[in-house]
């Protein structure tokens, strides 16, 4: 009996358990219940596509969106301090940081990139609301100054896509300092002369709004995304009245001139190039002159490869509009 229960079935679960389909084939709108198919969904840039509901994306998924072919180089950030208060409620600190590494396979909750979008170069942050609620803390204090300085240093505009449950209260005081340091950050940016482009994405609340995230010289957001420093709850809660249809959506910030604009996820990296264009003094971009391409051919080796002839006869096409 031993035998059977302790060899043979494990052996016949972990061949079965094997070929089980994955759950995550069929994703369901959480707006409207439709059941998306994977690909469709990702496809569509993680917008749902029976209700327009823009659901949440990763940082690694919306720069390969973003840049030209998919193709940007990670900036590094300084590793902060690991755990500085020793902070523990149902789990410790350093687990909870744990987990949430092995959930999104990511460092941190903002990745830091540099590329170039419609052949414009940038430098992009993007907050990643997957790691523990895209809470603000040291680390993403430290990754909003090395693009800035990244920026600067490169003489191109910051674009930075905002989300986020406010700041990580593992980090207690610390995490609030990241408020004067990346408004400092900003500062830099806005002193050399460069844009400084704020694309706010749902959620964007708490202390990320008390700081970088309402400081752009554009303020772009996302449609329905919810944009607040306290959520309607509580603030239905302290003042005792229900609040207006779309309170603190991007919407309704849109009419109360909060914002400059709000783009639909994919048509945001056109005004994205226009816009950074505009503001840097390049010309407007070549419509239709970016085609993806082939998935195997790397675009940065791609000019370095070919024999010189081949690239003189490109590059007027390519750089004609520009003068
Ligand atoms: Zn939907």
């Amino acid at each position: 009996m031993n035998w059977i229960s302790n060899y043979v079935r494990p052996r016949i679960n972990s061949l079965f358990s094997r070929r089980e389909v994955p759950e995550n084939l069929w994703i369901k709108c959480p707006e409207c219940g439709t059941m998306l198919f994977h690909r469709e969904l990702s496809d569509n840039l993680n917008v749902c596509t029976s209700c327009d509901h823009h659901m949440q994306i990763t940082p690694r998924e919306r720069f390969s969106a973003l840049f030209d072919g998919g193709v940007f180089a990670e900036v590094s950030v300084p590793d902060p301090v690991e755990d500085p208060l020793k902070f523990k409620d149902q789990k410790r600190y350093p687990e909870r940081m744990k987990d949430a590494k092995k959930k999104t396979g990511e460092k941190e909750a903002m990745l830091v990139a540099e590329g170039e979008i419609g052949r414009t170069p940038i430098v992009a942050a993007c907050q990643d609301f997957s790691f523990m609620g895209g809470s603000m803390g040291m680390y993403v204090g430290n990754a909003i100054i090395a693009a800035a300085e990244r920026a600067v240093k490169l003489k191109r505009p910051l674009i930075l896509f905002s989300a986020a449950g406010g700041a990580r209260m593992q980090e207690g005081i610390l995490s609030l300092m990241q408020m004067p340091r990346t408004t400092v950050a900003v500062d830099m940016v806005r002193e050399a002369g460069l844009p400084y482009i704020v694309v706010i994405t749902h959620p964007t609340t708490g202390g990320v709004t008390a700081s970088y995230a309402m400081l752009g010289d554009v303020q772009i957001a996302e449609p329905n995304a919810l944009i607040c420093f306290a959520g309607p709850r509580v603030i239905e809660q302290t003042i005792r009245e229900s609040l207006p249809e779309g309170f603190q959506r991007a919407e309704y910030l849109l009419d109360h001139g909060m914002l400059d604009r709000v783009t639909h996820r994919t048509k945001m990296r056109d005004e994205l190039i226009t816009i950074t264009r505009m503001l840097m003094k390049h010309p407007p971009a070549v419509m239709g002159d970016l085609p993806a391409p082939e998935p195997d051919v790397a675009p940065p080796a791609d000019d370095a490869g070919k024999p010189p002839e081949v690239a003189a006869e490109a590059k007027p096409e390519t750089e004609a509009p520009k003068e």
